[in-house]
């Protein structure tokens, strides 16, 4: 192993000294298929959101490295002036940085000094915020011949000038208004095509990816991801063969409230043999019971599915959770290698979904050659290699009662991009290991609009707090690195990070891994061994990978700091994210150098100072039914028992101006521009009250523990008498 790490750090020293001096005047102007696939002739630019087709985030810039690591600090930061989740990875071409805020905001800098060079704002209406499952992230932009593409929130492709930012055309991917889309993903470019995925399958979407003519923004093909209407003929043979998997008989039938399989984040493209990838989400609703009774594997949901890039037309598919009824979904990133396997080169695509598997697939024929557990799961046994299907554990689907499985719905890698290491040999996985709780909803009503999950987020939420009464509950989600052989499908090493919900990795010819965690915490790592070797606190929780460039003969980490997504949103306080010690969730782009600053300030927070909260005028009952529409309705983005973590507004410290405005804001859309859109359409006066009077209940409490009544004067206790 050291022999050929030395060689390859060789190769790469050799072609490392491109050197770009000053932004160009175009930049960009000549990516291309060619330029993406040879992204190594020019390692200083990271061109595309994995750097490679291949998506395997591994720089080959290798002046930082394990040596010197310790020296590295910041070279400068640009403040994002956001306070949601960053998710994205920059893109470097010509000296030109671009990088994406919430709401879909793109930025052009400097790569060198990070002066802001130009600002997009597609300006996505707030109250789309609603309609974002987990949060309104985004992932990054593609770029190709002196364009940047991005996907916004409400689901627009938009195509700018990279040099000016000014858009050039904007197209409405959304086929179907009547159901709910989202765009979080970054696109990507190949072709002459950009392609883009959709979220929604919380609420009531039917997934697809669509191709574009870069040039023309014209449609070039639409692959959806599961069956439509099945009185109709399907768009096509793949999915007349997928409608075989499905049950149609239920009450609700999925190809009106959507069936699912948003494909929202990961996608690969090989140019040798022309196949797309992508990975699929999970099925609407979340519960298979009420999606399809009967049962059924319901194709394409939870896949990686390999399509002929330049027609979109079917190759192949490998479903990684039939029938999924736990919110597996198959949106891990996808990852190309060659790797040697019993003496042979195989061309595979590794994917390590939420389910805790991970998968070696030959990504000619979809063939799978291997699978493991990567994290602790308890869904199922192992999968069966013959039949390349999972053994399911009895119990693990809730049908009959409440089920805890390994891992949640956050999975036990979600969307937050692993990385493999040419150099070592090994993929790198940032891993969680979390229990989930499942409920079917027995009285489920489809509701437009709002998360239809089949799942009862109240019944389970009462669960919880009788598990944490009584001392049994599941062991706290812990989030850590496992650095995994895909050969021999074994763990190489593993470290613990801060919290549960971290940061996507990047690997580097360095012989580093880099990884931050929910704790603020920015770590180098040797890549053979795991030993820790350099750390920063950046006084922000961490989601986004890092990546690396070099200008002018130096090399860059560059990386977004803010918390926040799906398990942002969801969790409640943690005392030990960045966001509880700091109190603030401002974002910032880091760039790190050798010889940088090794401390970084924390941001003022921001914030209401709680003051006592209003008088509580409902009855018990009025309380009791406001927890279930909470848990059932506002949960998703406020956190359980309205306990945000603070990405959003944390509902126990409402001032009494918000109170007042109670309804205005809830049921009038007050303040859907900040994202908070009115919820009429699925709430009642009556439920918002309740609402309300469940909210006003916590913040009580929070506040008599933080102001507990005077002690009684002493001379008022009783006197113990002796006897
Ligand atoms: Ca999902």
């Amino acid at each position: 192993m050291i022999v050929r790490l030395a060689a390859a750090a060789a190769v790469f020293a050799a072609c490392a000294t491109v050197a770009i001096a000053a932004p160009a005047a175009n930049p960009g102007a000549n990516v291309d298929t060619a330029r993406i696939a040879n992204a190594n002739a020019s390692p200083g630019e990271w061109l595309a959101p994995g750097r490679t087709y291949s998506e395997q985030r591994f720089s080959p810039l290798n002046q930082i490295d394990a040596a010197n690591v310790k020296k590295l600090g910041v070279a400068w930061q640009y403040r994002t002036y956001s306070v949601r989740g960053l998710e994205g990875t920059p893109i470097v071409a010509d000296g030109t940085m671009f990088i994406t805020l919430p709401w879909s905001i793109v930025i052009a800098l400097d790569a060198k000094t990070g002066k802001e060079l130009w600002k997009y704002d597609p300006k996505v209406p707030g109250a789309t915020g609603r309609y974002a499952c987990c949060d309104v992230v985004n992932r990054g932009v593609a770029l190709w011949k002196g364009a940047v593409f991005v996907g916004t929130l409400d689901g627009r492709l938009v195509k700018l000038d990279a040099k000016t930012g000014k858009p050039i055309w904007t197209i409405d991917t959304v086929e179907n208004h009547s159901h709910t889309y989202t765009i979080t993903g970054a696109p990507r470019a190949f072709d002459g095509l950009v392609v883009i995925g959709n979220g929604g399958a919380e609420y009531d979407s039917r997934g697809y990816v669509s191709a574009f003519n870069a040039d023309t923004g014209k449609l070039v093909w639409r692959f959806h991801v599961v069956p439509g209407d099945p009185s109709k003929p399907q768009e096509n043979a793949a999915l007349t063969r997928a409608l075989k998997t499905w049950d149609t008989t239920g009450k609700y039938k999925f190809w009106k409230i959507g069936g699912g399989g948003a494909p929202w984040n990961s996608m690969a493209y090989d140019p040798q043999l022309d196949l797309f990838y992508f990975g699929t989400g999970n099925g609407n609703p979340w519960n298979r019971e009420l999606r399809s009774p009967k049962g059924g594997d319901n194709l394409y949901l939870s896949s990686v599915v390999a399509l002929h890039a330049k027609t979109g037309k079917f190759a192949w598919a490998y479903q990684t959770t039939p029938g999924d009824t736990w919110d597996f979904d198959s949106t891990a990133d996808v990852v190309l290698a060659n790797l040697k396997i019993d003496g042979k080169v195989r061309h595979v695509l590794m994917h390590a979904p939420k389910n805790g598997f991970f998968y070696v697939i030959d990504r000619e024929t979809g063939q799978l050659i291997s699978a493991q557990k990567f994290a602790t799961v308890t869904w199922a046994k192992y999968v069966d290699i013959k039949t390349g299907r999972p053994v399911e554990e009895p119990g693990a689907r809730y049908t009959k009662k409440m089920a805890v499985v390994y891992p949640a719905a956050t999975g036990a890698h979600n969307w937050q991009p692993m990385t493999y290491s040419p150099q070592t040999g090994l993929v790198y996985i940032p891993a969680m290991d979390a229990a989930g709780m499942y409920v079917g909803q027995k009285d489920f009503q489809y509701r437009h609009g709002a998360w239809n999950l089949g799942v009862d987020f109240a019944a389970l939420s009462k669960a919880v707090l009788e598990m944490i009464k009584s001392g049994k509950a599941p062991a706290p989600s812990v989030g850590y690195i496992k650095a995994w052989n895909p050969v021999t499908q074994k763990e190489a090493w593993q470290v613990s990070m801060g919290g549960s919900w971290n940061s996507g990795l990047l690997s580097t010819a360095g012989n580093l891994v880099f990884g931050g965690d929910a704790y603020g915490d920015f770590s180098a790592y040797n890549a053979m061994t795991g030993e820790k070797l350099w750390s920063i606190d950046l006084k922000t929780g961490i989601l986004a990978p890092a990546m690396s460039y070099e200008i002018g003969g130096t090399q860059y980490i560059a990386l977004l700091a803010g918390w926040g997504g799906a398990g942002g949103l969801s969790a409640f306080k943690d005392p030990d994210t960045a966001l509880s010690k700091y109190k603030t969730n401002q974002g910032r782009l880091f760039v790190f150098k050798l010889g940088g600053a090794q401390q970084v300030a924390a941001l003022a927070p921001e914030g209401t100072p709680p003051e006592e909260p209003p008088a509580q005028t409902a009855d018990a009952a009025t309380i009791a039914k406001g927890f279930t529409l909470y848990h059932r309705t506002c949960l998703v983005c406020h956190g359980y028992f309205a306990q945000s973590e603070g990405e959003v507004p944390d509902l126990r410290l409402m001032p009494k101006n918000i109170w007042a405005s109670f309804d205005d804001i809830v049921l009038g859309g007050a303040l859907q521009d900040n994202g908070m859109a009115s919820f009429k359409d699925v709430l009642t006066p009556a439920d918002a009250h309740a609402i309300e009077a469940y909210i006003l209940q916590q913040s009580h409490e929070a506040w008599n523990q933080a102001h507990p009544k005077a002690k009684e004067p002493a001379a008022k206790k009783p006197v113990p008498t002796k006897h």
